[in-house]
């Protein structure tokens, strides 16, 4: 979302049809706030295009990008699947009334009880990352004497252009069990061997916040050859293709996002190349799909204005609400909601409440003339932000609210003092 792409109406930033100073009134700041309709437009732009494009698919929405059982249940009406990476996100999208045979259940190091707990609750899929695991699953699929669908994460040795901490697809990597030196095929033959595995394809993911499409034109080319290679060597092919996820997103300016009609468009045309039947494609979108949709709004307060150098306006919110800039200098791009109307007059540094001088939110903002009590609203807060809150300096996390057709919701409560010390004993 960049600045002028926004609604705005008697100099207020409108979010959903909803008045968002409004919003920052009845919930109290640092406060989330999801469009919900731009997250099931983004859902349906990705069916659309494997429509259009003829393929066999399923999206699989990467729950950790925001995993509350609120949007779990708009992945339910919206038909999507969903990946969880930990019991804790299973737990929450099961509570939330999840189907739990359309969850997909990722990570590098899952545990015994983790394993056991998608197998009791018959979980869709395990991906399955390297051999301990196999043995693990193996052991909790004969202690139940139950069986399970598995896909068997490959690290094909293609990494997309992105930032440094976010490319896992290349072979130097902790997922995934790498093509190259063979941990594919020897990963293969242990789980056609067991029979209360079901192979139901591979997968692979390359990275995240990506913008170019040949990353994936690469991946979808490089996993119909591991296919081809598992049919000689197996007679096995696969049924489904899962391509992970890492669609980018713009959070500026700067940023050149794909459509996901192009992306798709390009990843059919290299899979229709093969003269073997095309399995199911599976993506696995997690910022593309609720990246945009989320907005961060904070209430401004003190003021420092610095001789030679830029002022610091500070919020009520900052790396406890959201930790990408501070982690990896995420960017983001700002709006003061109650004064959409007015022109910019500075440009100024957005700093956090934390006591921590590497917690600024946006390093340089161009800001109208500010007063302490205005709303600032973040951009594009929606993935990685709420999922990645924790209570440094002991503050509470924020409450999170969606709006859709006009109206607002409260989807996750404020944080309260006492639930800070809920968990702490006496000593
Ligand atoms: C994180 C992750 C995704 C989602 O990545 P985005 O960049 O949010 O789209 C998809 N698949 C796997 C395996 C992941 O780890």
């Amino acid at each position: 979302m960049i600045r002028n792409e926004l609604t705005s109406k008697n100099g207020h930033l409108i979010i959903g049809g909803v008045d968002s100073v409004d919003l920052a009134k009845k919930y109290g700041t640092p406060l989330y706030v999801f469009d919900i309709e731009m997250i099931r437009s983004q859902i349906r732009k990705f069916k659309a295009a494997f429509e259009e494009n003829d393929l066999n698919y399923q999206i699989s929405y990467a729950s950790k990008a925001f995993a509350v059982k609120a949007i779990y249940q708009v992945m339910k009406q919206e038909n999507a699947h969903i990946d969880v990476v930990s019991g804790g996100e299973l737990f929450t999208a099961l509570e939330a009334g999840f189907p739990s045979d359309k969850i997909s259940f990722h990570g590098n190091n899952k545990s015994y009880a983790e394993l056991e707990m998608a197998v009791k609750n018959h979980i869709g899929v395990i991906i399955l990352d390297n051999f301990h695991e196999i043995e693990l699953l193996s052991d909790v699929l004969q202690s139940n004497n139950a069986s399970v669908n598995v896909m068997l994460r490959l690290t094909p040795g293609i990494s997309a252009h992105t930032h440094k901490y976010d490319q896992t697809g290349q072979t130097d990597s902790k997922f995934g069990f790498d093509v190259e030196s063979g941990q594919a095929s020897q990963a293969a033959k242990a789980v056609l061997n067991n029979k209360q595995m079901n192979l139901l394809g591979i997968h692979a993911h390359i990275g995240s916040q990506i913008f170019g499409t040949e990353g994936f034109i690469m991946l979808a080319k490089k996993m119909m050859e591991i296919a081809k290679q598992l049919k000689e060597e197996f007679n096995y092919w696969p049924q489904v293709i899962n391509l992970g996820g890492g669609f980018g997103i713009s959070y500026n300016q700067d940023d050149d996002p794909i459509s996901a009609s192009e992306f798709i468009s390009k990843i059919a045309a290299e899979l229709k190349k093969s003269d073997e039947n095309v399995p199911e494609i599976w993506i696995e979108p997690g910022r593309s799909i609720v990246g945009a949709s989320g907005y961060t709004l904070y209430t401004i307060g003190s003021r420092k204005d610095v001789p030679q150098h830029l002022p610091y306006v500070s919020v009520d919110g900052g790396m406890g609400d959201n930790i990408r800039p501070a982690l990896y200098q995420a960017k983001y791009e700002a709006v003061v909601a109650n004064k959409m109307d007015e022109k910019d007059v500075e440009t100024a540094h957005i700093a956090g409440k934390y006591c921590e001088s590497g917690d600024i939110l946006i390093d340089k903002q161009a800001l109208p003339k500010t007063k302490p009590g205005d709303i600032l609203a973040i951009l594009d807060t929606g993935a990685y932000g709420y999922s990645m809150a924790m209570n440094y300096n002991r503050n509470p996390r924020p409450a999170v609210v969606f709006v859709e057709n006009g109206q607002s919701k409260l989807v996750v409560k404020r944080e309260t003092y006492q639930d800070l010390i809920s968990l702490d004993c006496d000593y």
